[in-house]
């Protein structure tokens, strides 16, 4: 089965390569020579997921799947949210992010947190989503050099390290992205009905 993956993340691409154990053929944004950027106007991860993957839908006439990612603290009604990459400005900066969540967060003792994903999937012309969350704390400073965006700051519950410190084997196996990719691909290879 082809499908689109509305992004051209490679570390997203190589972990649903790997958790599908190549029996899904995944194309990237590039591979089919979308180069434009995606507006992401939605005020939910859901509505950003599914824009992404209607516009690939819309534009190219393929199945399609996207994913959408935030950080929601507990303490910040749970901003950053939808947000997350562009909380400290349009950059993208992650350390500035996580310079501004510590600062937000300074003297406050509430700490928690979650990452959620939404993926959104356009198969034969019907919607499906799948999801992912990870529950833990903001620590009150930066460790660990690992991972991406807010991993150095965010420990995972249950766990005494952050996700910056932890390696990538183990942020992987429990990851918000990781379990709502997880019931992705098992949809997907559960369709006897397609011709995979
Ligand atoms: P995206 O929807 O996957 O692009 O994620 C949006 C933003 O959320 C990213 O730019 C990061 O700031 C943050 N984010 C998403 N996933 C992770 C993660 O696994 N660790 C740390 N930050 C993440």
């Amino acid at each position: 089965m082809k499908i689109v993956f509305a992004t051209n993340n490679q570390h997203k691409l190589d972990e649903i390569k790997k958790i599908s154990q190549g029996k899904l053929e995944i194309l990237s944004l590039a591979d089919i020579n979308c180069h434009e950027e995606i507006p992401e106007t939605g005020i939910t991860l859901k509505e950003n997921a599914l824009i992404k993957a209607q516009f690939v839908k819309d534009k190219f006439g393929m199945d399609c799947f996207a994913d959408d990612t935030g950080l929601e603290v507990e303490a910040l009604n749970n901003a950053p949210g939808i947000y997350s990459s562009r909380y400290a400005g349009d950059d993208g900066d992650a350390e500035n992010n996580m310079t501004k969540l510590l600062h937000s967060l300074q003297n406050v003792e509430n700490r928690k947190a979650r990452f959620r994903t939404v993926i959104a999937l356009i198969l034969n012309n019907e919607i499906y989503y799948f999801e992912g969350e990870i529950t833990g704390e903001i620590t009150h400073s930066k460790h660990g050099e690992n991972g991406f965006g807010y991993d150095p700051i965010f420990k995972p519950h249950g766990y005494d390290k952050t996700f910056g410190e932890l390696s990538n084997d183990i942020k992987n196996s429990l990851s918000h992205r990781a379990i709502a990719t997880h019931k992705l691909v098992a949809f997907l290879l559960g369709r006897k009905e397609d011709p995979l």
